[in-house]
């Protein structure tokens, strides 16, 4: 996976050119759902500029990120009443990041839900669509 925000996959669905089901976008951010899901509502909020990691990323940003991050947490728990919710960031290709551009992953999370880091298999498109557009009104009316 490259480096380079030239080609980077995030930067691509940031400008519109790679589709995303999109649950909410402010003026530094954007919230998508994974497209490899861990569980159902797996969201994957990043900074519209491309910053590589935590290390790279500046402050004002990563606040951004945050504030954004709990705006869909406050959805997804109305939307999909889960017994938990997993917050993640990965930094470096030890850590697991594949992606190189900074993102957080809210994961709900269920008792005994046998947790991997990873979906193995893509989200069925229809679910996807659907939550999706759940949670963006649910953000959308929650103000
Ligand atoms: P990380 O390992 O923390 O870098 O996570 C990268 C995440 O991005 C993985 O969970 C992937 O399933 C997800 N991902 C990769 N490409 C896309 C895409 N085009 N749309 C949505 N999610 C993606
Ligand atoms: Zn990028």
């Amino acid at each position: 996976m490259s480096r380079r925000a030239a080609d980077c996959i995030f930067c691509r669905i940031v400008r519109g050119e790679a589709p995303s089901f999109r649950v909410h976008e402010d003026a530094l951010t954007l919230a998508f759902l994974d497209i490899a899901p861990v569980s159902d509502g797996h969201v994957l909020v990043i900074p519209r500029a491309h910053f590589e990691n935590l290390f790279e990323v500046t402050p004002d940003v990563v606040a951004a990120v945050a504030v954004s991050s709990r705006r869909v947490a406050h959805a997804l728990r109305a939307e999909l009443a889960p017994d938990g919710l997993a917050v993640a960031q990965l930094n470096g290709e030890a850590a697991g990041q594949t992606v190189f551009h900074y993102h957080m992953h809210l994961i709900p999370r269920r008792h005994g839900d046998g947790f991997v880091f990873h979906g193995r298999a893509p989200g069925k498109p229809e679910r996807l669509r659907e939550l999706a557009a759940a949670l963006c009104e649910r953000i959308r009316t929650a103000g």
